[in-house]
């Protein structure tokens, strides 16, 4: 089931409740965020809907190396050959095959971090993204570092359409919401971060939840406003 957000923009649900993003660019696509294990097979079929072929997702980038959004990655690069993208902050997380200890501010977080099922294959990034960054070839996906709920969390800004894809900066499942405090790498710094994204987007993407676009996204710029 195909979604299209914003011109350019096709939300792909890769669970009932988790997205990832298609992005239309100068030289194919570029996917934002890849998702669970199997997260491929609603990502290719889309593809597949879309009358295109999986070597038509040129790159992959990361909001931030978390399971829920970067275990179905090896699967993906494999099946497209696309290359793989990350902050900087978390390259050697994608190494590490888990989010290091210091990557949770609370118990339940490294507790959880340690369970196999939270484990992911080990990636090498093939090029790492920094704040202010455009992303090349992505026809025009600009790089916010946010960090809080990750060291290198980035939130996407496709500037032709002017939509924010927000990864986990800000939750849509049951209301808006930054989520639990224990699973973020730095709970303070998540408002501030938010402060970032411009308020005039006109849509916006979640990792998890329904996106907004119209006046929905009125919600969305007040949610950031009685944060900060
Ligand atoms: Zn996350
Ligand atoms: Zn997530």
């Amino acid at each position: 089931m195909l979604d299209r957000l914003a011109p350019g923009v096709v939300r792909i649900p890769t669970t009932g409740r988790d997205n990832a993003f298609l992005v239309d660019g100068d030289d194919g696509f570029t996917l934002v965020d890849v998702g669970w294990a199997d997260a491929a097979v609603p990502i290719l079929g889309a593809l597949a809907e879309l009358g295109r072929k999986p070597s038509d997702i040129k790159r992959v980038v990361l909001t931030h190396a978390h399971p829920d959004h970067v275990q179905g990655v090896a699967r993906l690069r494999d099946a497209t050959g696309a290359r793989i993208l990350v902050h900087h902050a978390e390259q050697t997380w994608l190494e590490g095959g888990r989010v290091p200890a210091s990557g949770r501010s609370g118990v339940l977080g490294r507790a959880l971090d340690k369970l196999p099922k939270l484990h992911w294959q080990p990636l090498t990034a093939d090029a790492t993204l920094t704040d202010g960054d455009l992303v090349p070839g992505s026809g025009g996906l600009r790089a916010l570092h946010t960090p809080g709920h990750s060291p290198g969390h980035l939130v996407f800004l496709h500037e032709p359409s002017g939509t924010a894809l927000v990864g986990d900066a800000v939750f849509n499942r049951s209301g808006l919401a930054l989520g639990p405090a224990a699973l973020a790498a730095d709970p303070q710094l998540r408002a501030g971060s938010l402060a970032r994204i411009p308020g005039d987007v006109r849509a916006v993407g979640f990792a998890h939840g329904a996106p907004l676009n119209g006046d929905g996204v009125q919600a969305f710029h007040a949610f950031i406003a009685q944060l900060v």
